[in-house]
């Protein structure tokens, strides 16, 4: 294929990460005059020249399709990660003077830091909090949904607990350890068991509206009739910046933390952050430093070490904002210990646009996405079928949006660690019958997720486009040179059509898992399509060692005096090994009910145990 389509300039790249910012950025407006695109200028951004003129060089799809010793591992195109480092960061001395003084620094202003800070300030603290972007709310500002299994007071009214009513955190802890395999501290998951609940009503004190109208919001457990309700995050992170900044927290944006700084007898007493990523401000925390800065979903290195089977079964990630590890490297620089050892939470649907000479890091609304995440034909490697999960909800109610992260382990653990969806020119006619809903819904102009979706992006064809140039979503004009394309074997792609067109012409799927009878569409009006998927990577759930303190524990196993740690900054919150951060799309509390629950408890107990009294 034409060279130029397999690379993407940094100008693309800068564009697509002002697009992500200038989707959230109102609520920043007055928080910083510069544009937050530019919070990614300095960054290194693959192998591509300051002036975007280089170009990518990837090998042909056949080459790395089964690639690396054993045939177990699928090689990452560097070049496509924003990092790729997993160095620890060496801490600095104390300097002679200092540049800023606080009680506390709490390094991310996104779901876990603007809770830490607020919560920090609000006890009396004096913090400050800096910030990479130039803006607040991170990632968490285009999350959706805030998960809780029970223990918050709207539950209390509707008399809902899981297990079982009334809620009791020992029964909820006994269960997640079961679903963990018991590879998980209990004494941290009851930590989360009983505070996630007063974490997400003292944000309603702080002025979250967790209602939508009269429904509460929370999802609840697989298989519950209970229904889940999409709430927009970011009027949660706008409500807690604002209530930071009643409570004092000064914040700094544009100034991402670089290193900590420890004095000689191992306290951790400062930091070191890049005022307009420029100026080095060496900042005393008299008590303590808190890295609520996100996880590693786009380091490449470190999920290589950290989380293999990301790194194996993922194809990219959609968290654009942040997630290049540089806190978690910090921890390990003081000789901190990890936990949660490969453990991190997917979506289906990871585009293998990396392999293609693409970036990793994509939005999670792009078309391409979405029109990857439904139930055409979907083969591994040696032609075999693969399931398909279902997310549309069930008669009884019940709640499907588990089937995202079902399908994402489908698609993350075939041999090679990816799987390879099919189809022929019909495909738009098809796609209205499949109806699948939460993040597989066709982006159009009443998705009720519209304002996170890029200008770009609002026609679903966009992205669709965007793929076919690149080659991502391949486009040939017979099965054979498709397989051929896609790396497969000779006969493995021709004969599993065959066999699909069989089952469609007989009307009804003799599959273990069969897909509905409307749902058979053949495969035979060229041009034919086809595309690597791996998982959409979301969440990474190894990080620092903490107790349930959330101080950050050593190799050694000490604290390490005047360190603290949130998610997802921090680990184990989901136990070791975890595929899809189970039970509910990562943790007991989800995703980011999880950092905005670890932010809270960082300032708690920061403050309690470090104010000398
Ligand atoms: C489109 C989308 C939809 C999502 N939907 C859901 C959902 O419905 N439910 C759910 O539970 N989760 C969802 N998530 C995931 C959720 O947003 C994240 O899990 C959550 O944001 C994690 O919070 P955090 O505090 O760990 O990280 P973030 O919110 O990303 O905050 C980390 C902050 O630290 C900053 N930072 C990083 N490095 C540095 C540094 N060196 N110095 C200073 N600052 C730094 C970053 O810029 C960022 O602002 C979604 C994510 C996306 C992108």
């Amino acid at each position: 294929m034409d060279e130029a389509k397999r690379s993407l300039s940094r100008r693309d790249f800068l564009t697509r990460a002002g697009l992500f910012a200038a989707g959230t950025a109102a609520a920043a407006a007055g928080a910083s005059g510069v544009p937050a695109a530019a919070a990614y200028a300095d960054e290194r951004i693959g192998n591509w020249a300051a002036d975007g003129s280089a170009e990518v060089t990837v090998p042909e799809s056949a080459e790395t399709n089964a690639s690396g010793l054993y045939g177990m591992y699928r090689e990452h195109n560097a070049a496509a990660f924003p990092a790729d480092d997993a160095t620890p960061i060496p801490p600095r001395a104390v300097p002679e003077a200092w540049d800023w003084e606080c009680d506390i620094v709490v390094v991310g202003a996104g779901g876990g830091g603007l809770n830490a800070a607020a919560r920090a300030a609000e006890l009396g603290a004096q913090v400050i909090c800096v910030e990479a972007l130039g803006l607040h709310g991170g990632n968490a500002q285009s999350a959706g949904m805030c998960g809780i299994l029970g223990g918050m007071s709207m539950q209390e009214e509707k008399k809902f607990a899981f297990p079982s009513y009334p809620f009791d955190a020992q029964a909820l802890t006994d269960w997640a350890m079961d679903e963990y395999h018991y590879a998980a501290d209990p004494k941290l998951i009851y930590k989360i068991a009983e505070q996630g609940g007063k974490s997400l009503d003292w944000m309603a004190d702080c002025g979250v509206q967790w209602r939508l109208g009269e429904v509460p919001v929370y999802v609840a457990p697989k298989n519950s009739t209970l229904d889940h309700h999409v709430l927009k995050m970011k009027d949660a992170t706008d409500a807690m910046f604002a209530y930071g900044q009643r409570k004092g927290v000064e914040y700094h944006f544009q100034c991402p933390a670089a290193a900590l700084v420890r004095d000689d007898a191992g306290r951790i007493v400062g930091l070191v952050a890049k005022e307009d990523f420029e100026h080095e401000r060496y900042i005393h925390a008299r008590q303590a430093v808190i890295l609520t800065a996100g996880g590693f979903c786009n380091n490449k290195a470190l999920l290589e070490r950290y989380i293999p089977t990301a790194a194996m079964g993922c194809a990219s990630s959609y968290l654009v904002g942040g997630e290049t590890g540089e806190c978690f490297r910090m921890g390990l620089g003081v000789g901190a210990d990890v936990s949660g050892f490969n453990s991190s939470a997917s979506f289906d649907g990871g585009v293998d646009w990396q392999a293609e000479g693409g970036q990793w890091a994509r939005f999670l609304y792009d078309g391409m996405t979405q029109l990857s995440r439904q139930p055409w034909l979907t083969i591994d490697r040696c032609g075999n079928r693969l399931r398909y999960m279902d997310s549309r909800v069930g008669e009884d109610g019940a709640n499907a949006i588990y089937a995202l992260g079902d399908l994402a382990t489908i698609q993350m653990t075939p041999p090679g660690h990816r799987s390879y969806i099919i189809f022929d020119s019909h495909y738009e006619d098809h796609l209205a019958g499949y109806a699948q809903e939460h993040c597989r819904k066709l982006i159009t102009p009443d998705l009720e997720q519209i304002d996170k979706v890029p200008e770009h992006y609002r026609d679903w064809h966009h992205g669709v486009q965007d793929a076919l140039d690149a080659d991502v979503l391949k486009e040939r004009a017979t099965l054979e040179e498709l397989e051929a394309d896609l790396g497969l074997a000779e006969g493995v792609l021709t004969r599993a059509v065959a066999d699909w067109n069989e089952t469609c012409a007989r009307g009804t799927d003799d599959f273990m898992y069969p897909v509905p009878d409307e749902w058979l569409h053949p495969i035979v009006d060229p041009p034919f399509y086809g595309c690597r998927i791996g998982g959409n990577l979301y969440g990474t759930k190894a990080g620092l060692l903490i107790n349930d303190q959330m101080q950050v524990v050593g190799t050694d196993g000490l604290v390490i005096p005047g360190l603290y740690a949130g998610w997802h900054t921090a680990g184990g919150a989901c136990g070791e090994n975890s595929y899809i951060g189970d039970p509910i799309l990562g943790s007991l509390m989800g995703d980011v009910g999880l950092a905005f629950c670890g932010g809270y408890l960082c300032g708690t107990s920061a403050v309690e145990n470090e104010r000398g009294e």
